[in-house]
């Protein structure tokens, strides 16, 4: 059923994001002086994935949660620079990093008080296609906990779901559900 209560939003955002490498050239576009100038004309959706924070061959860890505090930081001053509201979508596994659950979680509520929002993507950020499809809810669920609580604290609601890869299924059925 979430399934079907996302997909539309799921659509909006199809083409800003195809992978995480995607999601700096999408900042920079969005602060770019082109993009600016776009703005009077277009809206756009800014979205960032792989929350708490994605670093490309470096999963959480207590040793890293410096790097992730700047990573953050600079993202939410250059989006309040530009007074842009984003929406976040995280990955919980990641949250579970024994000695650092507290940061990661701080992260999050960083994105939260700044005023952003924040979605799920998946537990684990399994890729919908490769899995059964009890698997990939068992995998929502889990990954369900902790962000909509944050979202209470702070008065709101999750009402966002990301499908990892932007896989919503192989066949138009799928994509249906
Ligand atoms: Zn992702």
């Amino acid at each position: 059923m979430f399934v079907s209560m996302t997909v539309r939003t799921q659509r909006n955002y199809r083409r800003i994001e195809r992978s995480r490498l995607s999601l700096l050239i999408a900042l920079v576009l969005a602060v770019s002086p082109f993009a600016l100038a776009q703005t009077s004309a277009k809206t756009i959706a800014l979205t960032f994935d792989d929350l708490p924070v994605s670093t490309i061959g470096q999963d959480p860890q207590p040793e890293f949660t410096e790097r992730a505090s700047n990573i953050t930081q600079k993202i939410l001053s250059v989006l309040k620079k530009h007074n842009a509201l984003a929406a976040g979508f995280v990955n919980e596994m990641k949250l579970n990093t024994p000695g650092a659950r507290d940061f990661y979680c701080g992260l999050l509520m960083d994105w939260l008080v700044a005023g952003h929002l924040l979605g799920n993507h998946g537990y684990s950020h399994l890729e919908f296609g490769q899995v059964t499809l009890q698997q990939y809810e068992d995998d929502f669920l889990r990954g369900d906990v902790i962000t909509p609580l944050l979202l209470n604290y702070r008065g709101t609601k999750a009402r966002y779901y990301r499908y990892p890869y932007n896989d919503t299924g192989d066949t138009a059925r799928a994509e249906l559900l």
